[in-house]
């Protein structure tokens, strides 16, 4: 059981008992702008129509867009996989939809480098329906920054469609008060010339390379914030943004991802699907 988990003991959620929330309250501040945009999504990307891995035509009652076998080979809802070593970081917990394995990969690959920002839906809400069934409740939901080099290249940050998308989930199962801020982190230092770079010295330049929009500043404090990113591997870059927030007077700062890849033991690898 995850930190995260302890402290809301007890209060986790079923979707299925949910009620349907409606678009008003304190979270509830779509625009037309928003509306537009989800009716968009659902133009281009036809939910349920093609299965997000491995292409085939599914069910349209499949709600992730991913069909039955590609989801029987993905190891779902995992707990904290980084909570033995939560102390050195500086978030509270971690929130994967799944381990970062074959499918996963390939779901993320196509979304991000595939030309396929239309997955946003279906992966954002597995997130918000991950974090409305862990029972922690949250004040603020934001996306890991990118550079804007990256942004440019890529024309969308990844980060950001799934915040978007995650906290629409979560209100529409009925949680409540969780807002969406748009950029409420920057990266104004690109960070890709670390690859290759050891785990000390990532660490040290992550440190330096993000930074809350001087706009928010008096909004997260003592705030909860749920970091929304795509996947968590080490967990340097979700522990370099926390301390951004933690230094800047938030609260609380969990990570809510959609895969995750640390922290698993060789037990649990499978072979077949590596
Ligand atoms: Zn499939």
């Amino acid at each position: 059981m995850g930190a995260f988990e302890r402290e809301n003991a007890g209060q986790g959620r079923k979707p299925a008992a949910a009620g349907k929330a409606g678009s008003s309250g304190p979270a509830g501040d779509r625009g037309p702008l928003r509306r537009f945009l989800s009716a968009a999504l659902d133009i281009v990307y036809p939910e349920g129509l093609y299965c997000l891995c491995c292409g085939d035509i599914i069910e349209p009652s499949r709600r992730h867009g991913i069909c039955d076998r590609c989801s029987s080979e993905i190891y779902w809802n995992i707990s904290d996989p980084l909570e033995r070593d939560l102390d050195m970081f500086s978030f509270d917990g971690v929130l994967p939809c799944c381990r970062y394995g074959y499918r996963p990969r390939q779901i993320i690959s196509g979304f991000k480098n595939g030309g396929r920002p239309y997955a946003a839906k279906p992966i954002g809400s597995l997130m918000g329906e991950r974090l409305f069934m862990s029972g922690l409740e949250a004040d603020i939901i934001a996306a890991v920054p990118m550079h804007r080099d990256k942004l440019r290249a890529r024309g969308f940050n990844q980060a950001e469609l799934l915040a978007e998308q995650a906290q629409l989930e979560y209100e529409r199962l009925g949680g409540k008060g969780l807002r969406y801020i748009p950029g409420l982190m920057q990266k104004p230092v690109a960070t890709d010339s670390m690859r290759g770079s050891d785990a000390v010295k990532r660490r040290s330049l992550l440190h330096t390379s993000f930074s809350l929009s001087s706009q928010y500043a008096d909004i997260i404090i003592n705030k909860r914030i749920i970091l929304a990113d795509d996947v968590v591997t080490t967990g340097s870059t979700a522990d370099a943004c926390a301390r951004v927030l933690k230094e800047a007077g938030a609260g609380r700062v969990y990570v809510l991802c959609f895969a995750s890849g640390s922290g698993w033991s060789p037990q649990y690898e499978r072979s077949d699907l590596i």
